[in-house]
């Protein structure tokens, strides 16, 4: 079965989904995403993504599309594809439109999915921890919106490869630590959880709520506060949380080590909570 591609109403193969030269999300970045993964057959935090979604659809004043829709859409290709560890990738945009700043409150969003196997994290990063460094946060103002506008983070994830390293972290000037460029960033120090509150300038990722969710199941000290780079370098362990990533560890930020420079304890213990989690449902309902 190749990788499908759903075009407004149609699935097809990847390699023959086209989209109008005059998308508002190729010409403007107005486009909003999601990115839902599944584990043995079942996509996980299926309706806590579009809740996201329309959220994001809602702020940028997006016609509204129904629910039942995205959903009928979501199984079919899903279904199609049976791929059991699959990745979809959601996207909407405001619509077509000839180019102009301005837009009508009449476009007709455009919506388009893609699904292929999960790309798993290397196993060795895993087992041994990522290494990232810090850059500032240059992004607009209103990053707890998940629209494709990804530059900033795709060039700072470059720069992080460039310079042998895993991912990057924002910094804002202040020296507030925000997330990664596809992650939420959480420090473990003397036990204790701390991770970025939620503001418009991160996203509220679903793993992040997922990590929560289940420090509170655990009887694990959790918080939502501001942290700033001191706080970071001196923790005793800083994981990455993602859809994709999951919960991974880092051992290195700027050429210094986190803790012992190993993956500590609670960062392995955390993911393995959130795999257990995430195998918990049944495959008999793929949504
Ligand atoms: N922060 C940013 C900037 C992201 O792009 C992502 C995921 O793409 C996340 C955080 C993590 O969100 P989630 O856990 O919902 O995948």
């Amino acid at each position: 079965m190749p990788d499908l591609a759903y075009v407004n109403g149609s699935i097809m193969p990847i390699e023959k989904a086209t989209v109008s030269i005059e998308d508002r999300g190729y010409q403007f970045g107005d486009g909003v995403y999601e990115f839902i993964a599944s584990y043995a057959g079942r996509l996980f935090m299926l309706e806590e993504h579009l809740d996201r979604l329309e959220r994001s659809m809602g702020e940028l004043a997006y016609a509204p599309i129904s629910r039942s829709e995205i959903k009928t859409a979501l199984g079919n290709l899903f279904e199609q594809a049976g791929y059991p560890r699959a990745g979809i990738y959601i996207q909407i945009t405001r619509g077509v439109a000839p180019r102009n700043h301005a837009f009508a409150s009449t476009l007709s969003p455009q919506i388009i999915m893609t699904i292929r196997p999960v790309k798993e994290m290397p196993a060795d990063m895993r087992r041994k921890g990522a290494r990232a460094i810090t850059v500032q946060d240059t992004r607009w103002g209103r990053c707890d919106i998940k629209t494709v506008q990804l530059l900033s983070n795709s060039l700072a994830k470059q720069k992080a490869l460039d310079s042998n390293c895993d991912d990057a972290i924002f910094v804002s000037d202040k020296g507030i630590v925000r997330e990664g460029t596809s992650s939420n960033v959480f420090i473990v120090s003397g036990g204790t959880l701390t991770t970025h509150p939620l503001t418009a300038h991160i996203l509220p990722g679903i793993t992040r709520k997922a990590v929560l969710d289940i420090c509170k199941a655990t009887g694990r000290q959790a918080a939502e506060s501001f942290f700033g780079t001191e706080a970071l370098f001196g923790a005793d362990e800083v994981f990455l949380t993602g859809t994709v990533t999951e919960v991974l560890p880092v051992v290195r930020i700027d050429d210094r080590s986190i803790g012992d420079g190993k993956v500590g304890p609670v960062s392995r213990h955390i993911f393995d909570l959130l795999r257990e989690r995430a195998l918990a449902g049944t495959s008999a309902n793929p949504l």
